[in-house]
């Protein structure tokens, strides 16, 4: 049993446990991050985003939402970057 019913858990083990593992959960997401820079994405998808119609038409945006899903990285662009992938494939229209 990981975690007995009769061992006390002080606040001070539990507050070096957590530190511990969120040092663990930050070196895994280090591993994801420098996993998905070696990442080609091939296979990327794109989907065109909007937000018109305010009252001052200046706050319109345009974004662009990226998505690998060889190495599940998610990013967002300005609609000006849609031919930095020419191989995305465009899923605005799709359910
Ligand atoms: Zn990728």
């Amino acid at each position: 049993m990981i975690n007995p019913p009769n061992k006390i858990r002080t606040p001070k083990f539990m507050s070096q446990r957590l530190i511990l593992l969120r040092k663990k959960v930050q070196l895994i997401c280090d591993e994801i991050v420098a996993l998905q820079k070696e990442c080609s994405h091939i296979h990327l998808t794109k989907k065109y985003g909007a937000s018109t119609g305010n009252y001052d038409p200046s706050s319109d945006g345009y974004w662009l939402d990226w998505h690998c899903t060889d190495c599940d990285k998610k990013w967002t662009t300005g609609q000006e970057e849609s031919r930095l992938y020419p191989h995305a494939v465009d899923i605005t229209h799709k359910p």
